[in-house]
């Protein structure tokens, strides 16, 4: 069984979970709560800018921030960033976090904290490999929607009280 990203790297899916027989995304409704929780979630995440550029930058330079290229943590929880600032990132997680943090939704804000403190990566950190990624399996970031065939139809199929119980913000969702 393949393991698939949607969107950005990171987050990993069982294929037969998420999509079927046709590719086509299965209905958010039979997947497992976590599977439906991280492919929500991605569609408010994908095309926004790297956290860590957009702590340096802020909104008024916008601009100057990379498109984020990978999502770690939890649904809601989740830090996405640019490949410059990943390196940032599995640095502190691995040297500096707290276990506790592991699996949490707190791990995003407590990496904010730290990064907004000045933390970044020492220079003797090496860099990232993706030696086990295959880039050619991440869809394009820009294109999730295209990539997620059926995805904007079942949001707009489904009722208010769904999509509240779903936690959904359609503001966030180009739909
Ligand atoms: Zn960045």
């Amino acid at each position: 069984m393949g393991k698939v990203n949607i969107g950005l790297r990171g987050w990993r899916f069982d294929e037969d979970v998420v999509f079927d027989d046709e590719g086509q995304l299965r209905p958010l409704g039979t997947m497992d709560r976590d599977a439906r929780d991280r492919i929500l979630r991605l569609t408010e995440r994908v095309g926004d800018p790297c956290d860590a550029c957009w702590l340096i930058h802020g909104e008024e330079n916008a601009e100057e921030c990379n498109p984020a290229e990978v999502i770690y943590g939890e649904p809601r929880g989740e830090v996405v960033l640019c490949s410059d600032h990943e390196r940032d990132f599995v640095y502190w997680f691995r040297n500096e976090a707290d276990e506790d943090l592991v699996g949490h939704p707190e791990l995003g804000d407590a990496f904010h904290e730290w990064f907004m403190d000045g933390g970044r990566a020492p220079d003797a950190f090496p860099p990232l490999d993706h030696v086990d990624e295959s880039p050619d399996e991440v869809p394009d970031a820009g294109d999730l929607h295209d990539e997620l065939p059926g995805l904007e139809q079942e949001l707009r199929e489904m009722d208010d009280e769904d999509l509240e119980a779903l936690d959904v913000n359609l503001d966030d969702l180009d739909v």
